[in-house]
């Protein structure tokens, strides 16, 4: 009885917190939920923006060395498209519909808690020539898990994937973008997989508005980018239409992700700027408290603590905030990742997820 209450208290303190930690503060809690019959089979968290957390590694030893990317360095105008957290049973079929009359090529993070219930949908993902990719397997925040968790997570999409459609996987996305980097390590030891980020994010996971979804795709795609979006929300399938129009007027291609990558080049070191450096006055030497502070990221490295808010449809999201996505790529320590992630435990993301408005 008392544990019962403790954990009453604890829902009702979670719910009470909410705007603190940024759950239910996102404006897709008033979103009406997706017409479309939603994928039962996960509850999805939103967590909005997300810390990307894996960030990219210097193209040391060539471009294949790279263990992430949320882009490429390519010649010519390529771009991926990039679809998460399906399969879903309308929206999932009614996007290869649209990319198959468009001639384009995309690539399926998938769920495996979806792949399991749809698996004649991935059949036909790969039948029509799209890449398929591992997106865990119930969309937990897998930086805050276990290595073994994290590898059983991978290996049961893998694992589904594999069955229905024979394909092996080579690819990853983590729910939300986050994955440290002795993770990052960890699946492409165990798996192969390379961690696939993005530079372009739409947000269509929060603004359920076609016409915004692909403005922003158009405005931000770059020869090389990696674009993110849902095939879960119907929003973002009524933007896919224009949206590849509007690209292929501009002259961009569409490939997979695997196809872009084997196009990347290791980006050339910087030379330095011989007139820079003749001008360059000497550094003043720095205080103590200087030093430190100079150490700690600046107000655009920061990683921004993840927002979640109750699921409103089916299935989950990532949702790395676009300032983060377009990042630079963070320097922060795993440590430091590590700290700011403490705040928001898997068992928190779960007991929101559970308690949130359905
Ligand atoms: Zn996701």
């Amino acid at each position: 009885m008392r544990r019962l209450s403790s954990s009453i208290a604890l829902l009702l303190l979670l719910s009470s917190t909410a705007p603190t930690f940024c759950f239910g503060a996102d404006p897709v809690s008033t979103i009406p939920v997706d017409t479309a019959p939603a994928v039962k089979s996960v509850p999805e968290p939103i967590l909005a923006e997300a810390p990307v957390i894996a960030s990219e590694k210097p193209a040391t030893g060539g471009a294949a060395g790279k263990l992430s990317y949320s882009s490429c360095n390519i010649e010519g105008n390529s771009v991926a498209l990039t679809f998460d957290d399906g399969p879903h049973a309308q929206n999932t079929p009614r996007l290869l519909d649209i990319l198959k009359q468009a001639g384009v090529k995309a690539t399926f993070f998938v769920v495996g808690q979806n792949a399991v219930q749809y698996p004649d949908i991935l059949k036909r993902i790969v039948a029509e020539g799209h890449e398929l990719a591992n997106h865990s397997y119930s969309h937990p925040l897998l930086a805050s898990l276990s290595e073994s968790s994290v590898h059983d997570q991978l290996d049961r999409t893998h694992e589904a994937v594999l069955k229905a459609t024979g394909i092996s996987m080579k690819i990853m996305r983590p729910p939300y973008g986050a994955l440290s980097e002795p993770q990052r390590r960890m699946v492409h030891a165990d798996f192969g997989y390379k961690t696939i980020l993005w530079d372009v994010d739409p947000e269509d996971w929060k603004y359920r508005d076609a016409a915004r979804v692909e403005r922003e795709i158009v405005a931000r795609a770059r020869p090389g980018s990696i674009i993110l979006s849902h095939d879960i929300h119907k929003t973002t399938i009524d933007a896919m239409p224009p949206a590849i129009e509007v690209l292929s007027a501009k002259g961009f291609k569409f490939v997979t992700v695997s196809e872009l990558l084997a196009l990347d080049k290791p980006t050339p070191p910087k030379a330095p700027n011989p007139i820079a450096s003749a001008t360059l006055k000497p550094a003043p030497k720095l205080a103590r408290e200087d030093c430190e502070r100079s150490e700690k990221p600046s107000k655009s490295e920061k990683i921004e603590k993840p927002k979640i808010s109750a699921p409103k449809d089916a299935a989950p999201r990532e949702v790395p905030r676009e300032a983060d996505s377009r990042n630079k790529s963070t320097s922060s320590s795993d440590e430091s990742v590590a700290a700011k992630q403490k705040a928001l435990t898997q068992e928190e993301l779960r007991k929101k997820w559970l308690s949130g408005p359905k």
